[in-house]
């Protein structure tokens, strides 16, 4: 019997529940997979709560890495014993077993682990679609990154040192701070206390910056506007305090002629082609130490566990990236 994750109405943590059942073989297209290592990522509590609306019952969980154990009759390129690792749209992947599209499924190179596959897969690649296409980070680039010391956010600390840039992350403590600093951001700011657009100037000179990274939404929405350079890019990508709702675009004009995008990683990954060349620049960043992930053990919990893991993450406790270990 196998192990799963389901929640069949909407809420705090205390609606994920622990479910044991029979694993279906895959479908022609699909693989399956032992997982060895999940990813937790802030998306998943959006479904939990309903923010993101899922038919329910529902499985969770977008991201992990693991061993085949079978192939559907139409796959070609993986065969049971292959190490991989997944991210996809789809929710079930907080089980110990599951069948994923073979599409979304990439090859782990030797060199990285199941947990630290898991641990940046899903928030490295949004990663790498934010700073390399979203908008194109330069060498020397002064930036703005909220949360820089929450999963994606360390992992785009230490992409922005690899590129040469000065990423200048917000974080709530000044422990955040400090593990942002070590991971390479160019200067910190602690948002509960600071004022962020007035130290961005500092900062820059009065220059201020060409593209800010959103990911906390309600809270910050204005603060970053502030942060722009005339013409420049707003991207908000996440909704880690609420969600921004009742915009009036004419803030847009007041504040400098400004751009704004609500990207998503299945926006800008859905090919099997970009999954594969996405993924290739990831690893070969981990491969060459560029980019480290080290998850702390007070941060891996096991299925049953699930509930603690949700409330940390929501509640700020958590620093890098959180995995639930079937
Ligand atoms: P994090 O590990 O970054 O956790 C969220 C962090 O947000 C917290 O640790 C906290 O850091 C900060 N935060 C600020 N205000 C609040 C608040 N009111 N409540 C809770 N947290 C707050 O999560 P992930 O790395 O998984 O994801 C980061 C963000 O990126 C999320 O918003 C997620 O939705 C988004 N995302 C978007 C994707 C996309 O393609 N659009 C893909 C992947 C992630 P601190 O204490 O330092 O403030």
């Amino acid at each position: 019997m196998a192990q799963r994750i389901q929640i069949s109405r909407n809420g705090g943590p205390e609606v994920l529940e622990v479910q044991t059942f029979t694993p279906p073989d895959p479908a022609a297209g699909e693989i399956q997979i032992e997982n060895k290592a999940i990813g937790i990522n802030y998306i998943d509590t959006y479904v939990r709560s309903g923010l993101y609306p899922a038919t329910l019952p529902s499985g969770l969980g977008t991201e992990a890495a693991g061993v085949v154990s079978k192939v559907g009759s139409a796959v070609s390129g993986f065969k049971p014993g292959d190490r991989v690792v997944y991210a996809q749209a789809t929710l079930g992947a907080y089980s110990s077993v599951h069948n994923v599209i073979a599409e979304k499924v990439a090859h782990l190179p030797a060199a990285i682990s199941f947990e630290q596959a898991a641990a940046s897969f899903l928030k490295g690649l949004t990663v790498y679609y934010l700073l390399r296409q979203t908008y194109e980070i330069q060498p020397d680039e002064t930036f703005l990154f909220h949360a820089a010391s929450g999963g994606v956010g360390l992992i785009a600390c230490q992409w922005a040192k690899a590129l040469g840039a000065h990423l200048i992350g917000t974080v709530g403590s000044a422990e955040k701070a400090q593990r942002a600093k070590q991971a390479g951001a160019w200067a910190t700011i602690n948002y509960r206390h600071e004022n962020v657009a007035q130290r961005v100037a500092e900062l820059t000179d009065n220059k201020k910056v060409r593209v800010v990274y959103d990911s906390v939404g309600k809270e910050t929405w204005e603060a970053s506007l502030d942060c722009l350079q005339r013409r420049g890019l707003m991207v908000s990508f996440g909704n880690s305090s609420g969600p921004v709702t009742g915009v009036n675009l004419a803030i847009l004009n007041q504040k400098g002629s400004l751009y704004v995008t609500r990207p998503s990683l299945f926006g800008y990954i859905t090919t099997q082609q970009e999954l594969t060349s996405a993924s290739n620049e990831l690893f070969s960043l981990i491969a060459s130490g560029a980019i480290r992930v080290e998850v702390p053990e007070n941060q891996k919990f096991t299925l049953s566990e699930v509930q603690k893991a949700h409330s940390a993450l929501e509640n700020r406790q958590t620093q890098g990236s959180c995995l639930l270990i079937p």
